[in-house]
């Protein structure tokens, strides 16, 4: 049931996407097609670029990762995704307000949104602020492990 929810907002998306495409007089490419789907199917899960590129050498072995980066670039550009930078790596996200929870300990990140998010979002506004993006750093699993850090080199600090 939620599994067919998902498969239907991915198509609906893929479908705004095309249309998109075709009104800027671009290629719609089979492999354009294909990445836009693979992306919209893991932008809940707040995939990673190469994450992406991972699944996307699977059918497209001569994929290039500058091809997924464009297309998830030309998404953005178009409102249909969102992207951020997590712990040094490029993430995907829906273009909607909400708190981002990422966890430390297993480098996933979840969405809050309902009440909680809304409440945060408002006071955030009310002090003038236009909010691009929440993160919250959490030990998801919930025990603090030691924290990852910077490795043996500062030089990662700066
Ligand atoms: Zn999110």
């Amino acid at each position: 049931m939620l599994a067919m929810a998902e498969d239907e907002w991915v198509k609906s998306k893929l479908q705004e996407v095309l249309e998109k495409i075709s009104s800027e007089d671009k290629r719609i490419t089979p492999q354009r097609v294909l990445l836009t789907k693979l992306i919209l199917s893991k932008v809940k899960e707040h995939a990673s670029l190469k994450e992406l590129f991972d699944a996307a050498q699977e059918e497209l072995p001569r994929v290039g990762i500058s091809t997924v980066y464009n297309t998830i670039k030309m998404l953005e550009s178009m409102g249909i995704v969102d992207t951020f930078i997590v712990n040094d790596k490029l993430r995907i996200d829906q273009p909607i307000p909400h708190i981002n929870v990422y966890c430390l300990d297993s480098d996933k990140i979840f969405d809050v949104d309902g009440d909680v998010a809304s409440t945060v979002m408002d006071s955030l506004k009310s002090k003038g602020l236009n909010v691009k993006k929440i993160v919250v750093e959490a030990y998801c699993s919930g025990e603090k492990k030691e924290d990852r850090g910077p490795g043996d080199s500062i030089s990662n600090l700066i």
